[in-house]
């Protein structure tokens, strides 16, 4: 969806700002720092001490990812390896004191060299994966018995209540928090669910299965419930990876 500068800069107070790709803003700061904004999120902030603090908002996306790197400092570069973002310095092939740091957001490269708030390390991450694929498999299996009940006020208010702009009360603030402990205490939210199909939305067949499984009409989905399945996991998995700090 594309956006306006009048809609991207609504509430931000700035000194002057200008258009610099689809849907990103380049603004000053009264105090002195750069910005470049992407829809609502300031992805890279200049400080004045020259710091460059790094932030996309919990959507590690394509998107994302290549804005960065366009308005990142020079010899400076986000790359993707199995679901994690690196922050780099150096050029891929060519120099051999190339460093990288697990990327995570609020990272900041230093005016004085490296970076600081790096994120956890692969093996961290690759278990959070498998936890994201348990709660995911757990998930379904309930859905699909007809098990879970239609979303509803006595659901997790993180996930059920949202912000004028639509952002849930989870992903205000530490968007993870409220997530872990749906993994821990396997507690498979249905306005979850609802949440991740309006973000990475599936097919009209697959909506119809929900519907089935949620028990709000009784046409089974017959042949159509493994399609169903599949949509719905890929759902899930990408919006659960995107609020655990991993891209998708
Ligand atoms: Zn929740």
């Amino acid at each position: 969806m594309k956006q306006t500068k009048r809609e991207i800069m609504a509430g931000v107070e700035c000194v002057s700002s200008k258009i610099v790709d689809n849907n990103t803003v380049e603004y000053k700061r009264i105090d002195g720092a750069r910005v470049i904004r992407l829809y609502r999120t300031d992805i890279l902030v200049f400080k004045p001490s020259g710091d460059v603090a790094l932030n996309s908002g919990g959507r590690q996306t394509v998107t994302t990812k290549e804005r960065m790197n366009k308005f990142l400092p020079k010899g400076w570069g986000i790359y993707q390896e199995k679901n994690v973002w690196y922050l780099s310095k150096g050029e891929y092939w060519s120099d051999p004191d190339r460093k990288s740091w697990v990327y995570q957001d609020g990272i900041t490269i230093l005016s004085a060299g490296g970076a600081s708030g790096a994120g956890k390390d692969r093996k961290k991450l690759d278990k959070r994966l498998k936890r994201i694929k348990a709660y995911v498999d757990g998930f379904i299996k309930k859905l699909a018995a007809r098990e879970l009940e239609q979303p509803g006020d006595g659901d997790c208010w993180y996930c059920l209540f949202e912000d004028k702009y639509d952002r849930t009360w989870g992903d205000i603030g530490d968007r993870s928090h409220h997530i872990l402990g749906h993994f821990k205490d396997k507690y498979y939210v249905p306005s979850l669910l609802m949440n991740a199909i309006k973000e990475l939305p599936v097919s009209r067949i697959t909506e119809s299965c929900i519907g089935y499984w949620f028990k709000r009409h009784d046409q089974t989905c017959r042949s159509f419930e493994n399609i169903g399945k599949k949509q719905v996991r890929k759902s899930l998995t990408r919006y659960l990876k995107r609020r655990l700090g991993m891209a998708a």
